[in-house]
């Protein structure tokens, strides 16, 4: 099976990803971690993008299309699971290429719709641990008070250095213009599922495993 999870900056995209992932053995293929990763590497690409993710913009289709278009070739276990990836109509279309050259099918497109004043004060409280990505909440899930990771037991933690007031605004503009409209574009090809995202991390997992069926 592979899907699609869409939704804005602080949706809780990954954290869904990462339970589907643990239940149904599938492969997470998030351009923000693949771009990150590029960047604490010290690749050409990774210095070059840099600038643009800190100020919130979207990275050009180029570069993201050929990093999904490079794991795509990969083993794929259970299936994908595109976390941030299409974010443009451009992207959406690539990606149906490629999944039609490799003779996969898009199965779902999981939307998962949380509003905004929820999505300002997520992010700004969000961290991850530093060895193996587990996300955390100053609010919602803090870190554990011995200061161990509940997944790996790592002791560092991270904020993204997005995620502050100022390039949030920009995330939420160009989620706003490039990538709401696939909203209807996956609305018209039939594949749309959309969940409320708002609630308890497992509740939401729920959700969406009724809308997969
Ligand atoms: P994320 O971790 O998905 O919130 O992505 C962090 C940042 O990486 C975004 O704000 C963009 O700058 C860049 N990025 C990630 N995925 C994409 C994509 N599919 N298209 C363009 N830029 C992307």
């Amino acid at each position: 099976m592979n899907i699609i999870l869409l939704g804005p900056p602080g949706a809780g995209k990954g954290t869904q990803a990462r339970i589907l992932v643990d239940g149904r053995n599938m492969i997470q293929l998030s351009t923000g971690d693949m771009l990150r990763e590029a960047r604490s590497s010290g690749t050409e690409m990774g210095n070059r993008v840099a600038a643009v993710m800190d100020r919130g913009d979207l990275v050009t289709d180029e570069i993201v299309i050929g990093l999904i278009e490079e794991k795509l070739q990969g083993d794929k276990q259970g299936g994908f699971i595109f976390d941030g990836f299409p974010r443009t109509l451009a992207q959406a279309d690539a990606l149906g290429a490629l999944l039609e050259k490799t003779g996969e099918a898009l199965d779902a497109v999981v939307e998962m719709r949380v509003d905004d004043e929820a999505l300002v004060a997520r992010i700004t409280a969000r961290s991850t641990c530093g060895d193996c990505g587990e996300v955390y909440n100053d609010l919602t899930k803090p870190i554990p008070a011995d200061g161990k990771c509940s997944n790996c037991g790592g002791t560092t933690f991270k904020r993204r250095a997005d995620d502050n007031a100022e390039s949030l605004k920009q995330r939420l503009m160009e989620y706003y213009k490039k990538t709401s409209p696939l909203i209807g574009y996956y609305y018209a090809k039939g594949d749309l599922k959309s969940v409320d995202g708002l609630g308890e991390i497992d509740e939401v997992a729920g959700r969406i495993a009724k809308a997969l069926g």
